[in-house]
């Protein structure tokens, strides 16, 4: 699994410049990308899962153009956006299930244990009959990722998954997240918080008004700070 990000830049419709020649190799494991707002992180990942155009650069997954093989691209990408919500009548396993046949898995055993390995995964087995969107805020972020993680995408790609979330809630997702990185999958993870990276990522890099002005160790960052 390789991303390989280069010359990168974004200018909105109004002038607005978001990224600047940004240069970035991501490869399998975690990888932070911290920032504050408007620092260009949500616009840096809408880009890298397709949903957005970028102005110029190049962008190669696996080696493969983004812009040329989009089709190909999005079957490998899960992509939990930052507003992610659902105003879904499911229960909380039928979400999951749904999630599962949209990702093309279409036998209902194939479904029923990967739902179950998911919601065993993300701590929400023992709510699986409850309306999902009667759960807390924090089982709700947890749904998210699970519907993210359910069609085994090798990028998945999560923009500040833990903003809003207590304190225990935090340490929940940290975890789920430190899980995953122990397979062959590419995951990148945006915050605003350094203790989201620091104790997850191996590596990363700081955005600071649309350029990165860090890339490296989150060690090796806080060393600096
Ligand atoms: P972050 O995710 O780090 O908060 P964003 O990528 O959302 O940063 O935004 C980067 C900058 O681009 C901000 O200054 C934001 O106001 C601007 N921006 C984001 N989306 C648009 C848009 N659709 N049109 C114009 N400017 C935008
Ligand atoms: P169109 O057919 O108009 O080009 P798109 O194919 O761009 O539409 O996208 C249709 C919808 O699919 C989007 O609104 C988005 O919600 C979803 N989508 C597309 N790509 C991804 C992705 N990589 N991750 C998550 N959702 C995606």
């Amino acid at each position: 699994m390789k991303i390989a990000i280069q010359d990168l830049s974004k200018i909105y419709p109004n002038g607005h410049k978001a990224l600047s020649h940004v240069n970035l190799e991501i490869e399998r494991g975690m990888f932070g990308l911290l920032g504050p707002n408007g620092a260009g992180k949500s616009s840096l990942m809408r880009i890298l899962v397709t949903l957005q155009e970028y102005s110029s650069g190049n962008i190669k997954i696996n080696g493969l153009d983004i812009n040329k093989k989009r089709k190909q691209i999005r079957k490998l990408i899960g992509y939990l956006p930052q507003d992610f919500t659902f105003f879904s009548k499911l229960k909380t396993w039928e979400f999951l299930d749904y999630a599962a046949q949209l990702s093309g898995k279409t036998r209902r055993k194939e479904r029923r244990l990967a739902v179950e390995e998911m919601l065993e995964q993300v701590g929400l087995f023992n709510v699986r009959n409850r309306l999902a969107n009667k759960l807390s805020g924090g089982m709700k972020r947890r749904l998210g990722i699970a519907q993210t993680l359910i069609g085994d995408p090798e990028v998945i790609v999560i923009d500040e998954p833990t903003t809003g979330l207590d304190p225990e809630e935090r340490i929940r997702f940290r975890n789920i997240l430190s899980n995953l990185s122990q397979k062959d999958v590419a995951i990148i993870l945006s915050t605003h918080i350094v203790g989201d990276i620091s104790s997850t990522c191996s590596n990363m890099a700081l955005l600071h008004k649309g350029e990165v002005v860090f890339k490296g160790a989150p060690e090796e960052l806080i060393q600096q700070a």
